[in-house]
Parts: structure tokens; C-alpha cells; sequence
């Protein structure tokens, strides 16, 4: 196994691989910028060291500088987390070319999947259902109003690199294609260093459907099953659940396998996620996450399936121990993203955690990496916490929910939490009766 991981990341998902390591006997080195000197994960690793200044371009993005941590520490292995540098294929290319071991999937399969146009070419030649669209990117406004003539408006304009939901317009009607192909465009540019766009079919009223995977790199490959990302706020997940529980355990059950071969033919090795939406009874293929999820613990709890244990064992290159026939599903997991934000405007709200009192008790885990006297800064994600609980059925998981967040205290930054509240009261939560532009439209009404 290996000896000892650098952990390129911050926050809460920095703890949760750091405690995976501890619990598999290996060595942590934490990196960290000047300001989080401080942070739960530095005080946590056996090592730390500091590779630059706040902002995450001149640290969590350093790639030099990262490299030199690896050095310094003799770590063999580098966790880059979600975001930064984790599907950065460029990154784990250097650390092969350096001899370390990137526990994620190889440079070439990030860069297929980056490339959403690669990526969709690559789920069509694997016989997953894509959502109709362009053979490619387009390039002109001509062609974009022709393709989206064959296709049907409304159209959205996507990026090719995009993540986080930017580079993405929606056009109407052809009156307004001129303008959303521009504004993606500089968008993406602007993001993303690269303007390519290509065009899909925007759908109506879907839920997002999502299928976690895990593979070996040599032809071994299972699902973890499905989970419903669909409540969400400018195409950003608040609150997922597992299993996607408007699909039948057929359905469910085949998608996951569409997925799972998909990794075994294309002998992909470590952690990722299909994306779907979902609508009117048929699944279509948006893009693949190459690396961990921030909702990942909903698919723990419900396999009872250490994610990141296996990520470390298969880039290892251990075969994968777990057959399909070992996963079996036990009950429903909600989790909610806790955010350092105004729960009515978004606003980031960084500052000093004046109390802090997570929830407990059965079913309840907290992904977090804060405590009382933390001071949040402004530099990054305002993600500070995940609150996930899990029971027998939906309706004891809402239960239980209730419940956390009535325990849970943060105090001194405004947070998410008080949405949460909110929303478990909702009838359409309750029913589970919502699609992906559902949030949306309930912040609009209570604005
Ligand atoms: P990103 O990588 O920027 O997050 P995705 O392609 O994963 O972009 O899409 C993010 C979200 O945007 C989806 O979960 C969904 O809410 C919305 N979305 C993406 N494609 C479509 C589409 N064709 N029709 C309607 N909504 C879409």
C-alpha cells in the first residue's frame, strides 16, 4: 500500500480522505495557503506544508509548488479531492512523469471526459442515451440555427469545458440564438480558457439522475447505484438523495449496468459518476465526473461502500475486491450542503464561527472541517459542511433530517441551514414531486 498521500485540497472533503488514510495505516501531508495555517486538515495530517499565498491560483492550483510538497515529504501518492486540480489531466501527467501515483483516473480518461463533446462522442459509441444535440461543437451562428432548427427550441448552449454550470445559455427561440452562442462563448473563454460550444436539447421538467462507478483500470467495473441531484440553484446540487427514488429498481438496476460496462470497456480506473437527466421515462447522458463528489456519503451510507477507500486501493492498483453481485442497497440517504451563505440571497458570508453544535444521534454523519472559533475565509467555495442522514425508507430519512437540522448550530456566519428548514416543511419535498428547475422557482416565489 502506499506509505504516504499529499492531499491537494482544503475543506471538508481534505478531512474526509485524510481519515480514510489514517484508517488504512498511511501517512498524511496536508498543503495548505497562508490563510488556512489553521484549517481542521492541517491540524489533522502528520505533516503539513505550506504552498503559497490565499488565492487558490498561486496555492490549491500550484502545480510547482505541489510537486515540491511531494518532494519534501517523500509522499508517493496525491488525493486531489473534487475541484482544483482534480480533473486537471495535465496534473496527473506530471505526477506520472514524476513517479507519483495520482489516486484518480488516467490523464487520458480526464481529458476524454473534460472535453463534454469528447465525452458525449465517447457515451454514444458505449451505447449510453445522450440528450439530442450537435454532432459537435459549432461554430458559427448559421450553424447553431440550424442544428437547433433540426432539433427543436428551446436549445441550450453549452461549453465543451464547462463545470459549474457557466458557459451555459439558454435560447428560447432562434431570435435569441445570436445572443446566448455569444454570451457562452465569452463565458466559457472566461472560465475556461476555451470558447468551443456545442448545442443540446434543453429539457423541460427533468430530474437529474446520477450513477456512481468505480473501476479498476483492468476491466473490472461495478455501480454504487443512483442517486437525485435534481434540487438545485444555478445549476449548483443543494440537496441529493439515494437511491433516485422515482425509478423502479429496474430501471435503476439497468442504468447502473449501462454505466458499470461502460467502465469495463473502457477499462476506466477509480471513481466517477455518469450524469443523467431524467424525463418522461428515459435517461440521457449529460457528462461524467472524473473524480469524487461532494454527495458521494449518500451512496456510503445506502452500500455501506468506503468510496474513497477504494479509490486509494485501486490506484494502488489492487484489483477491485467488489463484485456487483456484493453491492446491495439498504434503505434512503439525504444529504444537504451546508454553505456559509444567506440563506435568502446567497451572498458568501466568511467570518469567525463564533458556535458551532453539529447534529448527532442515529442515522445522523457530518462531513465538515470546522469548529467553534474557526474563522471562514473569503478565498474559496463556501461549502463549509454536509449534513447526511440516513434511515430505512424517505420518509424516516425526512424524519430524521428534521431533526438534525433542529440540533444543528452555527453561529456568528450565516448559513444555508435555515433553507433547509424551510424546504423539509415543502409538500413537493415531502412527495418528492420536483425537477431540477423546482428550487429555482420556489426561491422566486418566496423572494
Ligand atoms: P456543469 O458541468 O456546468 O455542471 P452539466 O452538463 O453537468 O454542467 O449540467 C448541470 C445542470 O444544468 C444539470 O444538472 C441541469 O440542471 C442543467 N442542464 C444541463 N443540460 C441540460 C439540458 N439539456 N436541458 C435542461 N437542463 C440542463
Amino acid at each position: 500500500m502506499f506509505s504516504k498521500v499529499l492531499i491537494a485540497n482544503r475543506g471538508e472533503i481534505a478531512l474526509r480522505i485524510l481519515r480514510a488514510c489514517k484508517e488504512l495505516g498511511i501517512q498524511t501531508v496536508a498543503v495548505h495557503s497562508v490563510v488556512d495555517a489553521d484549517a481542521m486538515h492541517v491540524k489533522l495530517a502528520d505533516e503539513s506544508v505550506c504552498i503559497g499565498p490565499n488565492p487558490a491560483s498561486e496555492s490549491y492550483l500550484n502545480i510547482p509548488s505541489i510537486l515540491a510538497a511531494c518532494e519534501i515529504t517523500g509522499a508517493d501518492a496525491v488525493h486531489p479531492g473534487y475541484g482544483f486540480l482534480s480533473e486537471n489531466s495535465r496534473f496527473a501527467q506530471i505526477l506520472e512523469e514524476h513517479k507519483i501515483a495520482f489516486i484518480g483516473p488516467s490523464a487520458d480518461h480526464i481529458a476524454i471526459m473534460g472535453d463534454k463533446i469528447e465525452a458525449k462522442k465517447t457515451a454514444l459509441k458505449l451505447g449510453i442515451p445522450c440528450v439530442p444535440g450537435s454532432k459537435g461543437e459549432v461554430k458559427t451562428e448559421s450553424e447553431a440555427k440550424e442544428v437547433a432548427k433540426e432539433i427543436g427550441y428551446p436549445v441550450l448552449v453549452k461549453a465543451a469545458s464547462g463545470g459549474g454550470g457557466r458557459g451555459m445559455k439558454l435560447a428560447k427561440d432562434e431570435s435569441e440564438m445570436g445572443m446566448a452562442l455569444s454570451t457562452a462563448r465569452s463565458e466559457a473563454k472566461a472560465a475556461f480558457g476555451d470558447d468551443a460550444v456545442y448545442l443540446e436539447k434543453y429539457l423541460g421538467k427533468p430530474r437529474h439522475i446520477e450513477i456512481q462507478v468505480i473501476g479498476d483500470g483492468k476491466g473490472n467495473g461495478i455501480h454504487l447505484g443512483t442517486r437525485d441531484c435534481s434540487l438545485q440553484r444555478r445549476h449548483q446540487k443543494v440537496w441529493e438523495e439515494a437511491v433516485a427514488f422515482c425509478l423502479t429498481d429496474k430501471q435503476a438496476s439497468d442504468i447502473g449496468e449501462i454505466c458499470a460496462k461502460a467502465v469495463r470497456d473502457l477499462k476506466y480506473s477509480g471513481a466517477g459518476t455518469f450524469e443523467f437527466l431524467y424525463e418522461n421515462d428515459e435517461f440521457y447522458f449529460i457528462e461524467m465526473n472524473t473524480r469524487i463528489q461532494v454527495e458521494h456519503p449518500i451512496s456510503e451510507r445506502i452500500t455501506n461502500i468506503d468510496i474513497v477507500y477504494e479509490q486509494i486501493r485501486v490506484a494502488f492498483g489492487d484489483t477491485l475486491a467488489i463484485k456487483q453481485s456484493d453491492v446491495s442497497f439498504w434503505g434512503h440517504a439525504i444529504e444537504v450542503r451546508i454553505n456559509a451563505e444567506d440563506p435568502q440571497t446567497f451572498m458568501p458570508s466568511p467570518g469567525l464561527i463564533e458556535h458551532y453544535h453539529p447534529a448527532g444521534g442515529v442515522g445522523v454523519r457530518v462531513d465538515a472541517a470546522v469548529y467553534q472559533g474557526y474563522r471562514i475565509p473569503p478565498y474559496y467555495d463556501s461549502l463549509i459542511g454536509k449534513l447526511i442522514v440516513h434511515g430505512k425508507n424517505r420518509p424516516e430519512c425526512l424524519m430524521r433530517l428534521r431533526r438534525a437540522l433542529d440540533e444543528f448550530v452555527v453561529s456568528g456566519v450565516k448559513t444555508t441551514l435555515p433553507l433547509f428548514q424551510r424546504l423539509i416543511e415543502e409538500p413537493d419535498i415531502i412527495s418528492g414531486n420536483y425537477d431540477i428547475h423546482w428550487l429555482e422557482k420556489f426561491l422566486a416565489k418566496t423572494e
